[in-house]
Order: C-alpha cells, then structure tokens, then sequence
C-alpha cells in the first residue's frame, strides 16, 4: 500500500530501527516507546486489521508470535515478562492501519490497561 507507514518502513522507505526480520515478518522499535522494550512486528504483507484476516494467514500470525518469543529472549526479559498487545480499530486505539503486534518490557505493566 503506497501510503501506509509501514509498508514504507519494508520497503526501506522510512528508517527504522529492525529488531527481527525473516520472508514474512519484520520487527523494529516503536518511535515512541511506552516502556525500555517496545517493539512492534509487522507481516510484509498489507493486511490492516485483525479483522482482514483470512485463515491463510494463520501461520503467520504464529510467525508473529514466535518473532516476539525471540526479541522478548534477546532483549533479556524472556524470564522477566513481557506483554503482547495487537489493537483492532480505532476504538481499542489502533492508529496505523496495517497489522502489528506490540511487545512491550522492562517496566510494570498494571492491568487493565488504559
Ligand atoms: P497502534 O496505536 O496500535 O496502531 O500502534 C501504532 C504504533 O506505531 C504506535 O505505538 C506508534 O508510536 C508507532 N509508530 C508510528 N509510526 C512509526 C514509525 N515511523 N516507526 C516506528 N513506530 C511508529
């Protein structure tokens, strides 16, 4: 998509600093970090919500997951605790319009969120 965010950070278009990368997958710090360990991974393919998924999509969402397993060890807070976090829509506070999911550590994290 030519004008969505993130589609331009794989594409190399905008910097970003990558945590994780594979054929499907990308991992780069959020630009406004809510805690020391924020990290937001994408699919390199445009899919804007959770809604717009499709079952084909399954396996990467596993993808996904097994890419935050891997920053959370890497980062030191595999032990510790991390939280993952994935918006759907603007009400539940969703800005960027293209999947992502938030692996957020290294602060306490109080429950329920804001
Ligand atoms: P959400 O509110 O769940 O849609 O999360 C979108 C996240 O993308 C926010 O935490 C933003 O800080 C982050 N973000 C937006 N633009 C960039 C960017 N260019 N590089 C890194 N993170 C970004």
């Amino acid at each position: 998509m030519s004008n969505c965010i993130f589609c331009k950070i794989i594409a190399g278009e905008i910097p970003a600093e990558k945590l994780y990368e594979d054929d499907n997958v990308l991992a780069f710090r959020d630009i406004q970090a809510q805690a020391p360990l924020h990290a937001l991974i994408i699919p390199k393919q445009h899919i804007a919500t959770i809604n717009d998924l499709q079952p084909n999509n399954a396996e990467l969402i596993g993808q996904m997951f097994l890419a935050a397993k891997q920053i959370a060890k890497a980062e030191g807070y595999a032990e510790s605790g991390y939280r993952t976090v994935m918006n759907c829509g603007e009400a539940a506070g969703q800005t960027v319009f293209h999947l992502h999911l938030h692996v957020l550590a290294g602060r306490d994290l109080s429950w329920p969120p804001g």
